[in-house]
């Protein structure tokens, strides 16, 4: 330190990484589940090599991701957004290629249509845990219906708590967990009494599985974020402040009164509010040191394109102590939002950029 790097720039610090990584490990094997980590949040091989087992699958919110890792010999990939037949052509490459693709459906209609097309894809049924996206509810005769026509070919019933986002801390949590669980296992119920057999039931998100209390007759979970954590995940008591992992460095460029401007705006921070929800609002992000030490109250208060306001909670900030190019680091409210506006990960180790590793953009 200082890193010799053009700011903004994305910071992952390893230590920390290393350990959501290998805490996220431990919870899956207490709780008796495989672990099919949603990559979306790194985009990055380096990231899945230091986390996956040999032979481990993963979870990708984008084809792009899936012909990635595949090249970089993931072979078993579960692209975890809704297909559409538009995507049956790299899908099929794919698949032609020597991938293990699967995809998962909400619909009769794609479930049909799946089971007539000639592409060799695992299918998993998408169940509604809580109504806050997409999915059959477990007790809809659509769920039957839809197994029914991919035969075969389905893979298991899998279904995302994003409600867990609005729970209002551990126990909440938990709770969400449990119905989280309940709904794959009261599909798969449905589904056996029609004699429909499902191999597979896949529940995940980062709060949810880091405070499920008990997955039995859950084979696997989907976490994704808590490779990074970021202060979404601390304010709803998932992780501490100091288990965030990247965080974007920037530069001081300008004083206003009482305030900063910094270099690193909307298109370095994202505009994920997320934290407007929650008991302490972080504004779009929340200032450390260079060295990533927080620093009490101080909070980037508005971003446009490629300036970020910083201000003090308490209207407190010695903007003095904060020459024109010292260096600040921010971290992200929504780590896979921030981190998709980086091509690069750097990455420090005992406070130095020990490696410089690329990271996937686009679809
Ligand atoms: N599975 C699916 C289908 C998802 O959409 C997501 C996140 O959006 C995850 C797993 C991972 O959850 P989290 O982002 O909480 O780690």
């Amino acid at each position: 330190m200082p890193f010799d790097v053009d700011t903004p720039a994305l910071l992952l610090d390893r230590s920390r990484l290393q350990s959501n990584l290998s805490r996220m490990r431990s919870r899956a094997q207490r709780l008796g589940v495989r672990l099919r980590p949603h990559m979306k949040t790194a985009k990055s091989i380096d990231v899945a090599r230091l986390l996956l087992e040999p032979g481990e699958g993963i979870t990708v919110s984008t084809l792009a991701e899936a012909e990635y890792f595949a090249r970089h010999g993931v072979s078993d990939i579960l692209y975890a957004v809704g297909f559409e037949p538009g995507k049956a052509r790299r899908a099929s490459q794919l698949v032609a290629g020597g991938a293990d693709l699967a995809v998962i459906v909400d619909s009769v209609e794609m479930a049909a249509w799946l089971a007539e097309s000639q592409l060799a894809l695992g299918v998993w049924l998408e169940i509604d845990t809580d109504g806050t996206r997409c999915g059959i509810s477990p007790d809809d005769g659509r769920l039957v219906e839809a197994a029914a026509r991919l035969g075969p070919a389905l893979r298991g019933v899998m279904t995302h708590a994003g409600g867990a986002y609005a729970c209002h801390g551990p126990d909440e949590i938990t709770d969400a967990a449990a119905r989280e669980r309940a709904a794959v296992v009261a599909a798969t119920r449905r589904l056996g009494d029609h004699g429909i057999p499902v191999a597979g039931l896949s529940i995940g998100s980062t709060p949810t599985a880091t405070f499920a209390a008990d997955l039995a007759g859950v084979t696997e979970m989907r976490p994704g974020v808590f490779m990074f954590q970021d202060l979404y995940q601390a304010g709803l008591g998932v992780c501490s402040i100091d288990a965030i992992a990247i965080s974007v460095l920037t530069a001081v460029i300008g004083h206003r009164t009482g305030e900063l401007v910094v270099d690193a705006g909307a298109l370095a921070l994202s505009l994920d509010r997320s934290t407007a929800r929650q008991p302490v609002d972080w504004g779009f992000g929340a200032l450390c040191s260079e060295a990533g030490e927080p620093i009490d109250g101080l909070y980037v208060r508005a971003v446009t394109q490629e300036h970020g306001i910083v201000a003090h909670r308490d209207g407190g900030l010695d903007v003095g102590a904060h020459p024109i190019g010292s260096r600040l680091r921010i971290l992200p409210n929504h780590a896979c939002i921030t981190a998709a506006a980086h091509a690069r990960y750097h990455v420090i180790d005992h406070d130095d950029v020990a490696e410089v590793w690329p990271r996937l953009t686009g679809w």
